[in-house]
């Protein structure tokens, strides 16, 4: 079969994400990001065949960025673009699967709206935008959330009155599940295991983080819950506190709901433990220096990773191995290393030759010989998109 081109779109409420995707390439052909749209300062840039370009387009905004990008990414699939896949953050209960973008779906990407408040207005400018210019191209939606909706209903509940769940759908839902997707099949493909028999613990450790219980190619369990916010400590999200938090800090500081909001969201994990940085690569390279913000930020990082890792294996029948992806996942040995050293009591330990050469998208197993599989897999939301959005062209 010829090559297939599906054109990939992550769009934030002022950003567009894209990528040109041949399943049959491990590159992109074409790649890159919109910024700053709505503003007098949106940029696009791009990247093809290794060299980097830049367009200003003042004041363009969702439709005018895709009506800029979209002639080239025809022209590098020389003029055969198959489809377009849509990342959208939250499916709710609502979708299981991605799904083929027509109004009935559009209709209840907005009716979900209310639990991703930020994240599904900003896909819907993009689906919007791509269906105006491209009406007869099939589109596809593919959920964040989808993966984890084979979450038992012990994981999946909160310990809140019934009816905040049944009129209100107050329940974890998960995020990352393209990933955590991605990841476990790639991890029972290099093991040898099927999938439908292999047992995983994921760590996604990216800006944002999450962990998860993968069982026979399905989640079990997953840390982040109604929201991106709970569970691991991240770049700016605090992860999970302390539920009284907001009105403690209303009582004695007088703080609004949108104040403490904003710093759970923006101003936390990393950057505010450390007063420092939300980047991992920054942080390390402080700590080497003896910041004690760096220093302290780090260890609370790995320590809480590994309690929501010890957590995760509850919902697993036996360990056939714990994956580390995401970018400070895939290139970060330290990080590996003290997580790993958390974890005693179920059996894990590195080979730390190992784990000091899988940076930089080299892959691979890191345990130490007759330990459990820990295995370094860089992910791929882009592919994963990109190959659901095709499965569902071909039924
Ligand atoms: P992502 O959102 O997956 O792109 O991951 C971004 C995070 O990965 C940031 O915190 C980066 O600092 C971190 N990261 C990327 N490269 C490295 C590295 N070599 N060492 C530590 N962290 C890294």
């Amino acid at each position: 079969m010829p090559s297939r081109n599906i054109l990939v779109i992550n769009c934030g409420s002022s950003s567009i994400k894209f990528a040109l995707v041949k399943p049959d390439q491990a590159q992109f052909a074409i790649s890159g990001l919109a910024e700053r749209l709505g503003s007098t300062d949106a940029v696009l840039h791009w990247q093809r065949d290794n060299a980097k370009h830049s367009l200003a387009i003042a004041g363009g905004d969702h439709r005018s960025a895709l009506a800029h990008l979209l002639p080239m990414v025809q022209e590098a699939a020389d003029g055969q673009l198959h489809g377009i896949g849509h990342r959208v953050v939250h499916g709710g209960e609502r979708f299981t699967s991605a799904q083929r973008l027509d109004a009935e779906v559009i209709d209840a990407i907005r009716a979900i709206a209310p639990l991703a408040p930020l994240h599904n207005p900003a896909s819907l400018l993009g689906i919007e935008a791509a269906l105006a210019l491209y009406p007869e191209l099939p589109q596809v939606a593919v959920f964040d959330t989808a993966f984890h909706q084979t979450l038992p209903e012990h994981a999946y509940r909160y310990a809140v009155p019934q009816q905040l769940y049944r009129e209100h759908g107050v329940r974890r839902y998960g995020f990352h599940g393209t990933s955590h997707r991605f990841v476990s099949l790639r991890a029972a493909e290099v093991t040898g295991l099927a999938v439908t028999d292999s047992s995983w613990l994921v760590a996604h450790l990216g800006n944002g983080c999450s962990t998860c219980a993968v069982v026979d190619g399905q989640s079990r369990d997953t840390s982040m819950g109604m929201t991106p916010l709970e569970g691991l400590v991240m770049g700016t999200r605090s992860g999970d506190v302390d539920p009284n938090l907001h009105s403690h800090l209303a009582r004695t500081l007088g703080w609004s709901l949108e104040q403490t909001d904003r710093m759970l969201n923006h101003d936390s994990g990393l950057l505010g433990l450390s007063g420092l940085s939300n980047d991992m690569r920054s942080l390390e390279q402080a700590r080497e220096q003896g910041h004690a913000g760096a220093t302290l930020a780090i260890e609370v990082f790995c320590y809480r990773l590994s309690k929501s890792l010890a957590a995760m294996s509850c919902a697993l029948p036996r360990l056939d191995g714990l994956i580390f992806t995401g970018g400070i996942g895939e290139n970060s040995p330290l990080i590996r290393s003290k997580t790993v050293a958390h974890l005693r009591l179920l059996g894990l330990a590195l080979d730390e030759d190992a784990n000091a050469r899988c940076i930089r998208g080299v892959s691979g197993p890191i345990q130490a010989a007759d330990h459990p599989r820990v295995l370094v897999i860089p992910t791929n939301e882009e592919r994963q998109i990109a190959l659901d959005t095709l499965a569902l062209l071909d039924t």
